[in-house]
Order: C-alpha cells, then sequence, then structure tokens
C-alpha cells in the first residue's frame, strides 16, 4: 500500500516534509523548515541550543521524533536512539530555506536527490552565509527527463517556473499510480511554458494524488500579481525619468528579478551595483548555460560594491577570501557617491544601512 504522511507544510507555510511511502521503500519529498519555525518558543538570540543537538527540537514538538532519519550526533543528547537509515532518500523540489533547510539534521547516509542549479544555489548559501551548514550527503543530482529509481519508485523530476531557478515539480510512479507533487509553482513568470509542461505531464500520467502547497490561495485576488514583464515596464518608468541614484531590492535569489534589474539599468546606459555575496552566487550560477546570467567578472556593466571594513582602507585582508575574488571590480562609498546617476544599487534589505 503507497501512503503519505505530512510531517510538516501542514496549516503552515512551507516546512513541507512529506513521507511518501511504498512497500518498504521510504523517501521524503523536501524537508524544510517552515516560515515561524519554533516562534512559540523562541525568539531572535534565544534560539535552540545547537551543542544540543535536536534535544531542544524534540522536547517543544519541533521536529518529528522518527527513528533512522538523523544523525548520530543529533541525538546524542535525546531519547531517541540511533539506528541505521530507515529512509531511502530526500528528493528536494528546490533551493528555498523552508524546502531544505532541516537536511542539515539529517543522517549523512541519506541520499540527497537534486537539481544541478539547486545544488549550486545550496553551495553559494554554504559558501557566503556564517549559518548556513547543510553537511555532507550523497548529493544526486538530476535535471528534467530522468527518471531516478529508489527501489520500487521511480520519480520524474519535472521542471516549473519559481521565483527561484532550477525549481522542479515530481511525478513519483509507485504501485498503485501516479502521485503527483507541484513544488512551490508559479503561472505568471518568465517561464511558464516550463509551468505547462509540468501540468501537460502530470495529466498524461492520470496521478491517483496530487500535493499541492496553498498558501496564497484566496477566493477574490486583491493583491497586484506582476507579471515580470510589468515589472520591468515599471522600473524602467522609474529609472528612466530620474537622474539621481536608484536603489533595487529583490529576494536574493529571485535570479529572474535580477536580470529584469540589470536589463532595464543596461537600457538605461546604467551600470549595476551588486554585494559580493551577489557577485559569488552570479559567478557560480554562470555554470547552468540555462540561466542566462550575467559573470561579475567579465560583464562591464556588473560593478561589486565593498563595505567599509576595520582598516577604513578597502585592503584585500578586511574582507573574506570568498569576497577577495571580485575586487577588481570593486566600487566603494566615494565611487557610488560621485557617479549616482550612473548607477542601479540591488541592495537586498539588509543592506540598506
Ligand atoms: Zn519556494
Amino acid at each position: 500500500m503507497v501512503s503519505l504522511t505530512f510531517y510538516g507544510g501542514v496549516n503552515e507555510i512551507g516546512g513541507n516534509k512529506v513521507l511518501l511511502e511504498d512497500g518498504g521503500v521510504r523517501v521524503f519529498l523536501d524537508f524544510g523548515q517552515p516560515f515561524g519555525f519554533g516562534e512559540d518558543f523562541f525568539t531572535s538570540w534565544l534560539s535552540p541550543r545547537s551543542v544540543n543537538g535536536l534535544g531542544d527540537f524534540f522536547e517543544f514538538g519541533l521536529l518529528p521524533k522518527l527513528k533512522g532519519l538523523y544523525a548520530e550526533e543529533q541525538l546524542r543528547f535525546t531519547d531517541v536512539s540511533y539506528v541505521k537509515p530507515r529512509f531511502d532518500g530526500v528528493f528536494l523540489s528546490h533551493a528555498h530555506f523552508d524546502h531544505v533547510d532541516h537536511i542539515r539534521f539529517l543522517d549523512p547516509k541519506i541520499p540527497v536527490h537534486l537539481g544541478v542549479g539547486t545544488r549550486l544555489f545550496l553551495e553559494a548559501m554554504e559558501k557566503t552565509s556564517g549559518f548556513c551548514n547543510y553537511r555532507e550527503h550523497p548529493y544526486r543530482l538530476f535535471r528534467t527527463g530522468d527518471k531516478v529509481k529508489v527501489g520500487s519508485l521511480v520519480v520524474e523530476p519535472v521542471h516549473i517556473d519559481h521565483s527561484i531557478p532550477a525549481a522542479y515539480g515530481f511525478l513519483i510512479h509507485t504501485s498503485e499510480g501516479t502521485v503527483v507533487y507541484t513544488g512551490d509553482v508559479r503561472a505568471h513568470g518568465p517561464r511558464r511554458d516550463m509551468t505547462e509542461e509540468f501540468i501537460e505531464k502530470a495529466c498524461a500520467c492520470e496521478p491517483v494524488a496530487m500535493i499541492c502547497e496553498g498558501t496564497r490561495m484566496v477566493e477574490k485576488e486583491r493583491r497586484k500579481n506582476y507579471s515580470e514583464d510589468e515589472v520591468k515596464r515599471l522600473s524602467d518608468g522609474v529609472i528612466s525619468s530620474t537622474g539621481k541614484v536608484v536603489f533595487v531590492t529583490r529576494y536574493s535569489r529571485d535570479m529572474d528579478r535580477f536580470r529584469t534589474f540589470y536589463n532595464v539599468a543596461k537600457k538605461n546606459g546604467r551600470k549595476i551595483v551588486v554585494s559580493p555575496k551577489t557577485a559569488h552566487l552570479l559567478n557560480r550560477l554562470v555554470d547552468d548555460e540555462h540561466l542566462d546570467l550575467p559573470d561579475p567578472l567579465k560583464d562591464e556593466d556588473v560593478l561589486v560594491y565593498y563595505k567599509r571594513k576595520k582598516s577604513g582602507e578597502f585592503k584585500e585582508k578586511d574582507y573574506y577570501v570568498w569576497e577577495r575574488e571580485f575586487m577588481d571590480k570593486m566600487v566603494t562609498h566615494e565611487f557610488v557617491h560621485k557617479n549616482q546617476g550612473n548607477l542601479v544599487m540591488d541592495l537586498n534589505f539588509y543592506q540598506f544601512e
């Protein structure tokens, strides 16, 4: 018998942890951290003790106590004893935090299946953020068109359009028919065709079940849902109507939105200024030829903004090793001050100061 158990993603946003079992085969679809995770118990710096492994998480019922799922070191101070893996794999649909973050607790022997691009995102996050550590796993990479066999199950990843590249839905062919897992999906983005292709393939399977996240479902849509083309037109209107400096912001891994701002800046004869973190991500994503993104090391229209650090002299040693790679493209506050009308500053929320 095929069964589905939802250990996360129900009555909450994100945090998907869907266990699919078929005979003796057990796989998880995503393994993320929900928004607002643990907020009844923790806040800001009052957080679960990392030295305690999963202890604090189990204490407050924040993660399921499942045997054969977690890393041995995570269980050290808990009442769950370590046993060898009883799960055959985890399939990640895309690199958003609420779909991937809790793989850091998993037994490193459990394979993690993910898209080629998703792996690039996770690597970049681990390198450029102090708190991301997804740890070692056997990472198995897939692309659209692959059929991944796990025991008797065949999992077919199909690309979809979402606010991060390399997002997938899954067609899971089980002994009782096909189960469809949409992942996070949109139809108003620039790659609507990929979403439509997924829908067509899913229909053709005549699925027995479909799992779909519905956090934005409303009877009457009151929000404005702009397509990427509309965002492009509106931001072009803003930039072309001023001779002053322009600041843009976006979700940091929304590369469609970056491409939009990059193109609008270029059209208006401006260069786009990014953080070293964005430069690093762009430089890694150049490996994915489908994405058509500029390489900050080669593209003359991309500059990299370096914040003033302790020495005040913008010296190499002021910056992390991964940040130093882009110092040839460095601009500082003085340059920005003098060239305000020629720049578009691509900053995230935490860089506004
Ligand atoms: Zn998402």
